[in-house]
């Protein structure tokens, strides 16, 4: 790890607009950039990864009103994350709040806003798939699956992360696929009656408070679907 660190991750990253798929791949690209530079071939990713990384310093703050929050001050990036919270969250927004630090240059430019997505939305959905690029690297999750540990909770314990995260990153790698919300999207599905209501609901213009999802999670859950799909093998 040295000075250069900050300068190499940004050089991966072009100073124009990005397509959202683009920049997901970008995100991609330097988290595994950041884990050959400091050597980490196996989980869990030690915290030092980033706070090592010259002119950046963490912080836990509690209590503390979010999760956590970046600032400049004195020539050094300060990160703080709320202590409080468990200790897989906070590697989780230590990674999230590194990538705010990476993109701080092209912040205006990069994520421009997209008819589904605003400029904040793209901002942090990037980040969070930084987090989850590095913390759970793609070819890491891949060999463990692959030799067995398919279990959330053993999965979440190799990597030091959320079961969430974990879900999150096996349906971003295709390892398991999303539920499908309607049965017409599954020929193989055999409609049952008992089991029926729901789904009418839905088609009557209803949908039940269990199901109901906020659009902009539906839009921004299809994106990293889609970008599944189109990153290559590695
Ligand atoms: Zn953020």
């Amino acid at each position: 790890m040295n000075r250069g660190t900050l300068a190499t991750l940004r050089d991966l990253m072009p100073n124009r607009p990005l397509r959202h798929v683009e920049a997901l791949r970008i995100a991609e690209l330097q988290a595994t950039r950041l884990l050959a530079m400091a050597g980490i071939t196996q989980p869990p990713v030690p915290d030092w990864v980033i706070t090592n990384v010259p002119k950046v310093q963490l912080k836990r703050m509690s209590p503390w009103p979010v999760s956590g929050c970046t600032d400049w001050a004195k020539g050094t990036w300060v990160v703080i994350v709320n202590g409080s919270e468990p200790r897989v969250r906070q590697r989780f927004t230590l990674a999230h709040e590194f990538k705010h630090i990476i993109d701080y240059r092209y912040i205006d430019i990069a994520y421009p806003s997209l008819p589904a997505f605003s400029h904040h939305q793209r901002t942090e959905v990037v980040c969070d798939y930084f987090a989850g690029s590095l913390l759970v690297p793609r070819p890491w999750l891949k060999k463990a699956w692959c030799s067995g540990i398919q279990r959330l909770p053993d999965l979440a314990m190799k990597f030091g992360v959320s079961q969430a995260a974990i879900q999150t990153r096996l349906l971003q790698t295709g390892l398991v696929d999303r539920p499908q919300r309607c049965p017409e999207a599954n020929p193989g599905f055999r409609f049952q009656r008992a089991s029926a209501s729901t789904h009418e609901a839905g088609a009557a213009g209803k949908t039940s408070a269990s199901t109901r999802i906020p659009k902009r999670v539906v839009n921004k859950t299809l994106e990293l679907a889609q970008v599944s799909a189109t990153i290559p093998e590695k």
